[in-house]
């Protein structure tokens, strides 16, 4: 499912005196299948922007088409709820939303309440639990008596029993040491390439955007100021610099080698821990 911006624009508490513009002229794509990283500083209008991507925010001015939906400032709550369905957020430190007893009955609370029949929101939650890398006694712990990184996995597999055909992540490892931020990026990436799930990641991390996206979107101030693959936007030094962006570690490291052999290494072949 393709999803277009087109010059979106948002203001919180408009019409008061508190109105803030937090977005203006946001144009992009993200396409079917792709891995599209939304980069830039805090405050940029990041978050803002991924609560368009499934109607949780409408824009108040410009168009976002979601397939063949689209929505305006116009468009009603109704047509909004078919949405939420196809595109499954994970918001930032998801398991502060986990609250049911056990784990199973927390992944099949979404489905169940969307009328999914309680066997196949189980089957599903099974399903999960193994997809994730979660041992199958997990389903019937309680989800507060797991470790922080599991915790996170449960959360995850919450959004994913919806069967979203897109998942969009705000800053997924927040919180997390090496090891889990590895772990959970490497699992994105799987789901990615095997289930096809069309992935949008919201991050700070220049690694993790030049490592694992094949698409960037930077933000800045409300604007979408450069869009294109990792090797464009990396490429153009100057324009980042001017965003207050840099390079990764990874990418520079990259060139320095490609110098020496005298010719390039696959896109983005090599890793800070390289
Ligand atoms: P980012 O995710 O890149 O940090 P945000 O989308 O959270 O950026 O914020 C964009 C702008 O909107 C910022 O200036 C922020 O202060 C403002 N903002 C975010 N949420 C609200 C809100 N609920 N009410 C008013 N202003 C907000």
């Amino acid at each position: 499912m393709d999803i277009s911006l087109q010059q979106v624009g948002y203001s919180y508490g408009r019409n008061t005196p508190f109105e803030k513009r937090a977005l203006q002229g946001v144009d992009g794509t993200i396409k079917t299948g792709s891995y599209t990283a939304i980069i830039g500083h805090t405050g940029s209008g990041k978050s803002t922007l991924l609560m368009h991507l499934n109607g949780l925010l409408k824009p108040s001015e410009g168009i976002v088409q979601i397939g063949d939906t689209q929505i305006t400032a116009g468009t009603k709550a109704k047509e909004l709820k078919a949405v939420r369905r196809h595109v499954g957020i994970v918001f930032q430190f998801p398991e502060h939303q986990l609250f049911e007893e056990t784990v199973e009955k927390d992944i099949m609370f979404g489905p169940m309440n969307f009328g999914v029949s309680k066997e196949e929101s189980r089957k599903r939650a099974h399903e999960l639990i193994e997809l994730l890398g979660l041992p199958p006694d997990t389903a019937q712990k309680s989800p507060f008596d797991l470790s922080g990184g599991q915790m996170r996995r449960v959360a995850i597999a919450g959004v994913l029993a919806f069967k979203p055909s897109v998942l969009v992540l705000d800053e997924p490892t927040a919180g997390l040491d090496p090891r889990g931020r590895k772990e959970i990026m490497e699992l994105f990436s799987r789901l990615h390439a095997e289930e096809n799930l069309t992935t949008v990641l919201v991050t700070h991390s220049m690694e993790d955007a030049a490592r694992y996206a094949d698409n960037i979107i930077v933000m800045h101030n409300g604007h979408s100021v450069m869009a294109g693959t990792p090797q464009n936007i990396f490429g153009d030094e100057e324009t980042l610099a001017s965003f207050g962006l840099g390079v990764p570690r990874s990418v520079k490291l990259q060139r320095v080698v490609e110098k020496m052999i005298g010719r390039p290494l696959p896109v983005l072949a090599l890793t800070e821990e390289d």
